[in-house]
C-alpha cells in the first residue's frame, strides 16, 4: 500500500516550516556567517541508505539544526558581503510555494496559458520600471519582448546564439556560396576584460572567437577600442558579429562606455547584448539610469531580479528587440508540441535552452505587488547609502584606501601596501568567520570587495563588519611589526 503525506499533514508541516524559516531569517544575525565544518561532515550524519518505511515530518524539522544548518554559508545575513547578492523576500518564497503546487511545465502557452502570459506581462512591468525603451515590451506591439532566463549566464548564450543566427542569414544572403562551417569559423565576437567570466564562457559553447578588450584606465570598456578591434578584424577577413557591454562588473561594479559602444555595434551591424546582472535593479531609481545613456542601441538587455530585486534565485530577466531571430534559430518543432494558438502568444520554449520551465514569474508578479516600486527603490537607495557610509568609515582610517569610486552596493577597498598583506587580512577576516568577504584583482592590484547583500543590513552592521575589519588589520599589523 502506498503511504503518502496527506493534506492534513501537509498543513502542520507547511506551518511547521513557514515557523522556522521566519525565525531563522528574523535570528540571522545570531548565526556565524561562515561554517567550520570540514569538507564530508555531513556523511557520516545521516544513514548510508535511502529509509525503507516512511518518517514522520516531525523527524526532519529536527534535523535540520543537527545536520543542514551546521554547513550552511548564511547569504542573508547582514555580514555576509561577498560575491553580489542574492534576492531573498518574504513574498517570493511564498509564490516559489505557489510555483510548487502548480508544478506546470510552461514551455508553450498552451501547457499553462498563465505561466506565459503573466511572465510577458511582468516582463512589461519590470521593462517600464527600469524606463527601457518602447521597443523592448511586448506591449508596444512590436517585435521586441521579455523572457525570463535562469541566469544571467545563459542570457549571455542565448543573446549570442541569436546574434550568431542574425549574422549567418545576412552572411548567407551576400555570400550564398558560402558554406555554415565557413561562417562559423570566421565568426568573432567582443568583450571587456573586465566582463564576467560567463561571457567568455557563452564563446566557448557558441563555439566562436570572443575577443576580450582592454578597457580605458577607469576598467570601463569604451567605443573607439571596439570599432579599432572590429576594423582590424574586417581587415585580417572575420565577421564580427556580437559585442557584450557590462553595466556594473563583478570585479568593481564599473559601467562600460555604453553611450559609445552603441553606435559603433549599429555601424558594423553587430549584436549588441548589455550584461546589467547585479546593477540592473538600480534602474528602478531614475536618478541611476544615466548609467545606461545608449540603452536605446543594446539589441538585447539583462538583468537578475534575483540579485539586488528582492526575487529568489532563478529569475534573470531578459528583453529582445527582435526575438525572432532566437525563435528561428531554436525552433524544432516536434508534433507532441504543436498546439492551435502557436504564434498568438511566445512559447518561450523558443527563447531558451532548456524546454522546461516553472512558474518563475509569480516570484515578481508577488514582489512587485507587495512591496511596491516605491518600496524596491527604498532598498536600493538604502544599500547604496549603506555603502557609502561603510566608504566613508575607510577613509576616515589612513591605514586604507579605497580603489574604485563607489557608484552601487560594492566597496572596494585595501590597506595601503602590498597584495600579500591584503591576502593576510582577508585570510584573517574570513578565518574568525564572523564576516565574510571575497577579493578580487585589477591590474595586478589586489583587493577586497565589500557588499552589502542582505536585504535585513543596518547602519549598526556595517559599522560591526567595520570594526571586525579593523580588528583583523591591527591583528595583522601588529604581527608583522
Ligand atoms: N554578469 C555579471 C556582471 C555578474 O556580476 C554575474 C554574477 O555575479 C553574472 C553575470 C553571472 O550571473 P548568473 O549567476 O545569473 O549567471
Amino acid at each position: 500500500m502506498l503511504v503518502e503525506m496527506e493534506a492534513n499533514q501537509f498543513r502542520e508541516f507547511g506551518k511547521e516550516m513557514i515557523d522556522y524559516v521566519a525565525n531563522y531569517l528574523e535570528n540571522i544575525r545570531d548565526r556565524r556567517v561562515l561554517p567550520i565544518v570540514e569538507p564530508g561532515y555531513l556523511r557520516p550524519l545521516i544513514p548510508e541508505t535511502a529509509p525503507e518505511k516512511p518518517e514522520k515530518w516531525e523527524d526532519i524539522m529536527k534535523d535540520l539544526e543537527r545536520v543542514i544548518m551546521p554547513g550552511v554559508t548564511h547569504w542573508h545575513s547582514p555580514r555576509f558581503h561577498a560575491y553580489y547578492p542574492t534576492g531573498n523576500s518574504y513574498p517570493a518564497i511564498v509564490a516559489d510555494i505557489l510555483s510548487g503546487a502548480i508544478a506546470c511545465i510552461g514551455f508553450s502557452w498552451i501547457a499553462s496559458p498563465a505561466c506565459t502570459e503573466l511572465e510577458v506581462v511582468m516582463l512589461d512591468w519590470l521593462g517600464k520600471m527600469l524606463g527601457l525603451p518602447e521597443d523592448f515590451l511586448a506591449c508596444s506591439g512590436g517585435k521586441g519582448g521579455g523572457v525570463i532566463q535562469g541566469t544571467a549566464s545563459e542570457a549571455t548564450l542565448v543573446a549570442l546564439l541569436g546574434a550568431k543566427a542574425r549574422t549567418m542569414d545576412i552572411i548567407k544572403k551576400e555570400n550564398p556560396e558560402m558554406s555554415d562551417a565557413e561562417i562559423i569559423g570566421k565568426l568573432v565576437g567582443y568583450t571587456s576584460s573586465q566582463s564576467h567570466s560567463s561571457v567568455e564562457r557563452a564563446g566557448l559553447l557558441g563555439g566562436i572567437k570572443m575577443h576580450a578588450l582592454q578597457p580605458d584606465e577607469y576598467n570601463k570598456l569604451t567605443g573607439p577600442t571596439l570599432e579599432k578591434a572590429i576594423q582590424e578584424d574586417l581587415e585580417a577577413g572575420l565577421i564580427p558579429f556580437y559585442a557584450v557591454a557590462t553595466l556594473g562588473t563583478t570585479s568593481s561594479c564599473t559601467f562600460d562606455r555604453l553611450d559609445e559602444i552603441g553606435p559603433v555595434c549599429n555601424k558594423y551591424n553587430v549584436w549588441l547584448h548589455v550584461d546589467a546582472a547585479y546593477a540592473g535593479s538600480a534602474f528602478i531609481c531614475p536618478e541611476y539610469r544615466y548609467l545606461m545613456k545608449g540603452i536605446e542601441r543594446a539589441d538585447s538587455f539583462n538583468f537578475n531580479p534575483h540579485k539586488w530585486m528582492l526575487v529568489n534565485f532563478d529569475c534573470s530577466a531578459m528583453w529582445l528587440k527582435d526575438p525572432t531571430w532566437l525563435v528561428n534559430a531554436f525552433n524544432v518543432d516536434p508534433l507532441y508540441l504543436k498546439h492551435d494558438q502557436q504564434g498568438s502568444a511566445p512559447d518561450y520554449r523558443h527563447w531558451q535552452i532548456p524546454l522546461g520551465r516553472r512558474f518563475r514569474s509569480l516570484k515578481l508578479w508577488f514582489v512587485l505587488r507587495l512591496y511596491g516600486i516605491e518600496n524596491i527603490q527604498a532598498h536600493i537607495r538604502k544599500q547604496i547609502g549603506l555603502a557609502h557610509h561603510f566608504e566613508s568609515l575607510v577613509k576616515a582610517d589612513g591605514r586604507f584606501e579605497i580603489t574604485q569610486e563607489v557608484t552601487m552596493g560594492l566597496v572596494c577597498f585595501r590597506l595601503k601596501g602590498s597584495n600579500e598583506i591584503n591576502e593576510a587580512l582577508l585570510k584573517r577576516i574570513n578565518g574568525r568567520g564572523l564576516i565574510h568577504l571575497v577579493p578580487s584583482k585589477i591590474k595586478d592590484t589586489y583587493f577586497l570587495r565589500m557588499v552589502v547583500c542582505s536585504r535585513m543590513t543596518e547602519k549598526s552592521d556595517i559599522e560591526g563588519s567595520w570594526k571586525e575589519i579593523k580588528e583583523a588589520a591591527n591583528e595583522i599589523l601588529t604581527k608583522k611589526e
